[in-house]
Formats: C-alpha cells, sequence, structure tokens
C-alpha cells in the first residue's frame, strides 16, 4: 500500500483561465486585498467581499477543467480502485474545477466558491448564485451568510482535522517525488 498526498493551487486552474491572485494581472490589481479579502473587511463591510465573490463564483459556468485537473481524477480512480492506498487530493484553489474533471474527494482548505456559510450556526450550504449580504439562513434563520472562503486573517479550515493523520503517515514513510 502507498498512500498519496497531493497539493495544488493556483496554477493548476490558471491552465483553465482563471486568474490567478498573485501575478501581475491577478486578481487583487484592482481591489484593495483588505476590502475584499479579509476577515477584518468582512466584518467591517461585507458588500465589497460579497461582491468580489460573487464575481469570482460567476466565473465558474465559464471555465472548464483542463488535462491536469482530469488526469488527477483519473489517477485518484486507478489508485483507489486498484486499492493501491489511500489518495488524498488538498487543493487552496476555491474554484469547482477538481470535481468537474472527476475528482471524488477533494479537500479545499481555503474554501469553496459553490459554498456559503453561517457565520452564526456555521451550516454550510451548495450555492451557485450570488449571496446576498441579508441572506437569511435555511437552518438558524439568521440573515448571516457569507462567501464559505478561508480570508485573510482566519485560519486554514479542514487540514488539521482531516489530514493531519495523513500528512503524518505520507511524511514518515515519504519517497520524496517532484513533480515537473
Ligand atoms: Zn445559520
Amino acid at each position: 500500500m502507498t498512500n498519496i498526498m497531493i497539493l495544488t493551487g493556483a496554477g493548476i486552474s490558471a491552465e483553465s483561465g482563471l486568474s490567478t491572485f498573485r501575478d501581475t494581472e491577478g486578481l487583487w490589481e484592482n481591489h484593495a486585498v483588505e476590502a475584499v479579502c479579509s476577515a477584518e473587511g468582512s466584518a467591517t463591510n461585507p458588500y465589497p467581499v460579497h461582491a468580489f465573490y460573487d464575481a469570482r463564483r460567476g466565473q465558474l459556468p465559464l471555465v472548464s477543467p483542463n488535462p491536469a485537473h482530469v488526469a488527477l481524477a483519473e489517477l485518484e480512480a486507478a489508485w483507489i480502485d486498484e486499492q493501491r492506498g489511500q489518495f488524498t487530493l488538498v487543493t487552496q484553489n476555491v474554484d469547482d474545477l477538481h470535481e468537474r474533471g472527476g475528482s471524488r474527494d477533494v479537500l479545499h482548505i481555503h474554501g469553496e466558491l459553490a459554498s456559503a456559510l453561517c457565520i452564526s450556526c456555521g451550516a454550510r450550504f451548495p450555492w451557485k448564485r450570488d449571496l446576498l449580504v441579508a441572506q437569511d439562513c435555511p437552518v438558524c434563520d439568521d440573515g448571516a451568510l457569507r462567501p464559505d472562503v478561508v480570508l485573510f486573517g482566519e485560519a486554514t479550515c479542514g487540514f488539521s482535522e482531516q489530514c493531519r493523520t495523513m500528512w503524518d503517515g505520507v511524511m514518515a514513510e515519504r519517497e520524496a517525488v517532484t513533480l515537473t
């Protein structure tokens, strides 16, 4: 048994046409990071934060998974179906291109555009459209939904709970492999 953990970042989505945050024509070029991507900005004035992520979410139907997304999905399928070991795909990306490329189990450590989070009760919901600042939560009936993404000033989600054991296992018996 050989366990695999793969980490992907903005580069894989850039190939599908999604802007990365940090490149020269990146998403922040016309935005103040503090206003649109920070926990403090969200608490002070959530409107720019919602608008920024609404625009990002609105791009998703316009882009498609590229061969790298599909290749990772095929690797996962083969690895699991042939019972060769565990396969964990961790992504820093908030888009849904891994899922649409066929990946079965994706851990989004920076959250997901296609999800809304209630800041009152913590419930999460699949979300495809614009997210109103005063959108009521279907669970607790509070108007407190926000984009389910990790903002600056917040901890990455999921990693410690879901991946720590896996990560430790990988690191304990790792064979260093660098993909280029
Ligand atoms: Zn709620």
